[in-house]
């Protein structure tokens, strides 16, 4: 059985641990430093306000521990918020916390009242639900990701190495159908 970490301080974490409780895994969660010690086989970023995210991390010295397994190459799923967290450049600015070379713009597909759900081709799969909420725009690549899927002619979820970061909601809709494939690429 997969041990996933989700980071829990703040947003979707709920919804990231009960999908992936449907998909079969072992869900911990991450809210203290002494947690991002433990051995995950996997660990969650997920949606929620990545400047609340970022400050939190610091205050709650998870920062370190959590960015040293992930730079070792523990496997990383991240959403909307935890793309931006992913992110080599946010709004233009290069992000010191990014590991994925993409250049992100913040609530780019509009404030709450510009939540939507589309449908689409993700990675191998046809017809997958997507909800957008106050979701960042991967308004360009800047290295060597893999596209997973596109909105309007922009990349909606990108792979670089261990890392799978979505522009999207898959908590909300894909549930159990996608998330054990990105588990086992
Ligand atoms: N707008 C949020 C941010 O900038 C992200 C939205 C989300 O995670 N649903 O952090």
């Amino acid at each position: 059985m997969k041990r996933i970490g989700v980071l829990a301080v703040q947003g979707a974490f709920i919804e990231h641990r009960q999908a992936f409780e449907r998909a079969g895994c072992e869900v911990c969660e991450i809210r203290q430093r002494c947690d991002a010690d433990q051995s995950f086989d996997a660990i969650v970023l997920p949606g929620g306000e990545s400047t609340v995210q970022r400050k939190l991390l610091h205050e709650l010295d998870i920062l370190d521990p959590l960015w040293h397994q992930i730079d070792d190459g523990v496997q990383v799923f991240a959403t909307c918020a935890g793309l931006i967290l992913m992110a080599r450049e946010v709004d233009g600015t290069p992000n010191p916390l990014g590991r994925v070379d993409v250049s992100v713009r913040r609530n780019a597909y509009g404030r709450q009242l510009g939540s939507f759900t589309t449908r689409g081709r993700f990675a191998d799969k046809s017809d997958i639900a997507m909800t957008f909420i106050r979701a960042p725009k991967i308004v360009r690549t800047l290295g060597n990701v893999e596209i997973l899927s596109t909105y309007d002619g922009y990349p909606t979820a990108v792979r670089q190495k261990h890392i799978v970061a979505l522009a999207f909601h898959p908590e909300l809709n894909l549930g159990e159908t996608i998330l054990p494939d990105l588990l086992d690429p």
